[in-house]
């Protein structure tokens, strides 16, 4: 039985629990490390040596391997660590976690292998997100950065996103780049654990330098803060989102964007038809997102054994 609970609880043998901030299974996954998802108690986990290091990184606590064969780790393509899990004897059941089959900037994309029961993330689970591809979301990047010499203010999210988006950039022009707080902290805990650099300076002190024509990176809630947006109309500076939620228009409105680039950590709807089709499961548990939509799509269209797992739902039956 398979179930949404605090995280996907997994009621096997062994009791398996994904991605759960209370850790209460026999077995615990942490996929990745957005903080979402990271566990507090003291047991040992099944992750990757990046995500916990990130994670250790993150909380000042220390992360301790669960050591087991049964355990498959496999690159989820979401952000640096993110691993998708394959577990079980005669059935075998994938977890991806949140997950992505694009390469971008510096990270590969997921590479799916087959399970008999799949539990997939749904984030955008439904046609109306379908996202170009990925060279020309990046060369539009390139080209948007190097046609505006204003200040330019990228937001995205603080751990993966922002380090992209500044790999991107770095590699587009000289200008100097300052980050958020959010970001720069996130740049330093990646900096220390992989052999990636980022030449941001602090936002703080080097505020001036957006006066010129700097390029800021901070995250997105920091687009609606009125300070900032008084400080960008004064420096006459430029905004962009970035966001797989960017392939709606309403995106660009919410954050008072310039301009917007639909780049996401995870699969559009295509994408994830195409990793359900390459697992070949007989049995698929969607969550997050459009997961009802994107369950009755594959039912539907596919004839695959389909269903959402509902957060309610699950704690109903557990009372
Ligand atoms: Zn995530």
């Amino acid at each position: 039985m398979i179930r949404e609970k605090d995280g996907i609880h997994f009621d096997l043998e062994e009791k398996v629990v994904a991605d759960s901030r209370k850790a209460s299974g026999d077995v615990n996954i942490v996929s990745h490390a957005h903080m979402d998802h990271v566990h507090q108690g003291d047991n040992p986990v099944v992750a990757s040596e990046l995500t916990r290091k990130l994670a250790e990184a993150r909380t000042d606590k220390e992360f301790e391997s669960f050591e087991s064969s049964s355990y498959e780790l496999i690159p989820s393509g979401h952000i640096l660590g993110s691993t998708a899990v394959r577990f079980g004897d005669e059935r075998k059941y994938l977890y991806t976690g949140d997950v992505s089959l694009r390469d971008r900037a510096y990270l590969n994309g997921f590479q799916p292998v087959s399970a008999d029961v799949l539990v997939v993330e749904s984030t955008y689970g439904i046609p109306a997100y379908r996202f170009p591809d990925q060279k020309e979301i990046e060369a539009e990047i390139r080209d948007w950065v190097q046609d505006n010499n204003n200040p330019l203010f990228l937001f995205g999210y603080s751990l993966g996103k922002a380090q992209k988006i500044q790999h991107i950039v770095e590699e587009a022009t000289e200008r100097p780049i300052v980050a958020h707080g959010a970001v720069k902290k996130m740049n330093d805990v990646v900096e220390e654990v992989t052999g990636l650099d980022f030449r941001a300076k602090p936002y703080g002190e080097n505020k001036d330098m957006l006066e010129d024509n700097a390029i800021f990176i901070g995250p997105s809630r920091f687009s609606r803060n009125d300070g900032l947006n008084k400080f960008v109309d004064k420096v006459d500076g430029l905004k962009a989102g970035f966001s797989g939620w960017a392939a709606q228009e309403a995106f660009r409105h919410r954050g008072g964007y310039d301009r917007t680039f639909p780049f996401s950590d995870h699969c559009d709807f295509d994408e994830l038809v195409q990793l359900v089709e390459k697992v070949g499961p007989e049995e698929v548990y969607t969550h997050h997102g459009f997961d009802e939509a994107f369950a009755s799509y594959l039912k539907r269209e596919k004839g695959i054994n389909a269903r959402a797992l509902k957060q309610n739902q699950a704690s109903l039956t557990d009372f």
